[in-house]
């Protein structure tokens, strides 16, 4: 088997098959050859698990998944890629190239078709320019998926994994703590690429809660408050969630009032229990 984290290697099997890296696509494979075989022992896997994987690039981390899960489908958009991974993965019979951008591709039906009774994961390095909507898209979708161990930008990292009521939250913090408890694994630092991007990365692990932390009626209504809480940062919750719902600042400072909060109250201060309890007044 071809060492795929030998920049040689690499070089080598995309220069037979004509392939320049595309910046475009977050193409930044990894060269450091402890660090797939540390994400795949982290997604937790076994013969009765289908792991998905976002972007295969020229197999490095596929490879380990393959090793350790019964099944991987891996969809990867750049079709030059699919000679180059014929190539480098030909010893595993337990690996599915897709050819799809995955923000397109009807997950659910390839996982009820593909990983039928399997324990489902997804594990990968995700390509960076779309890190946070393919990782709302796997928890939005309500994917049967037990985890979603990831390699992305350390600031997103920072971010997803934040606690809910600190400076480091967001509207997309709140997001995943609603589907899932998150982790902050392992730090990887940028010359761990080829080619080096310019920022660090981290490996973080979500795993699916089976309830959410708060109980909501309209969820639909409780992201769109929690969005327009956050929509400008620098404000009083009560002036973003008045100007992001169009609802009056009276109204909002009602509820704010009826939630136990202070007036001044910013975004970045509330809970999951007060932006649940929030939605529910407005509503
Ligand atoms: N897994 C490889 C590694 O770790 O070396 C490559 C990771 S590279 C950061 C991201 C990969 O995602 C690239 O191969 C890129 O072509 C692919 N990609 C980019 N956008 C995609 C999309 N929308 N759907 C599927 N794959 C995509």
């Amino acid at each position: 088997m071809k060492n795929l984290s030998d920049i040689n290697v690499i070089k080598s099997v995309m220069g037979k098959h004509g392939v320049t890296f595309n910046k475009g696509l977050g193409q930044n494979f990894l060269v450091d050859p402890q660090v797939c075989p540390a994400m795949a022992e982290a997604a937790g896997l076994d013969e009765n698990t289908c792991a998905i994987e976002i972007g295969p690039g020229v197999g490095v981390l596929t490879a380990e998944l393959a090793k350790r899960a019964g099944k991987v489908l891996s969809f990867e958009l750049d079709r030059r890629l699919l000679p180059v991974l014929k190539e480098t993965l030909e010893d595993f019979s337990n690996v599915e190239i897709i050819n799809e951008d995955v923000m397109k591709a009807n997950l659910p039906q390839i996982i009820e078709e593909k990983c039928k009774g399997m324990d489902v994961v997804v594990c990968a390095n995700l390509p960076y320019y779309i890190t946070s909507p393919i990782i709302m898209m796997l928890l939005e979708s309500r994917l049967p998926l037990k985890a979603i161990t990831v390699m992305v930008q350390k600031e997103a990292a920072d971010r997803l994994c934040a606690q809910v009521g600190s400076r480091d939250g967001g509207a997309v913090t709140v997001a995943v703590n609603y589907y899932a408890e998150s982790e902050e694994l392992f730090f990887v630092p940028s010359d761990s690429f080829l080619p080096p991007p310019k920022v660090n990365s981290e490996v973080i692990r979500l795993t699916i809660r089976k309830e959410p932390p708060v109980k909501v009626e309209n969820e639909e209504f409780f992201f769109k408050t929690v969005k327009a809480a956050f929509s400008q940062r620098r404000k009083t919750a009560e002036n973003s969630i008045s100007a992001g719902l169009g609802i009056g600042k009276d109204k909002v400072a009602e509820a704010i009032s009826k939630a136990g909060l202070e007036k001044t109250i910013r975004a970045e201060k509330l809970t999951m229990e007060d932006f649940a309890r929030l939605a529910e007044l407005l509503g």
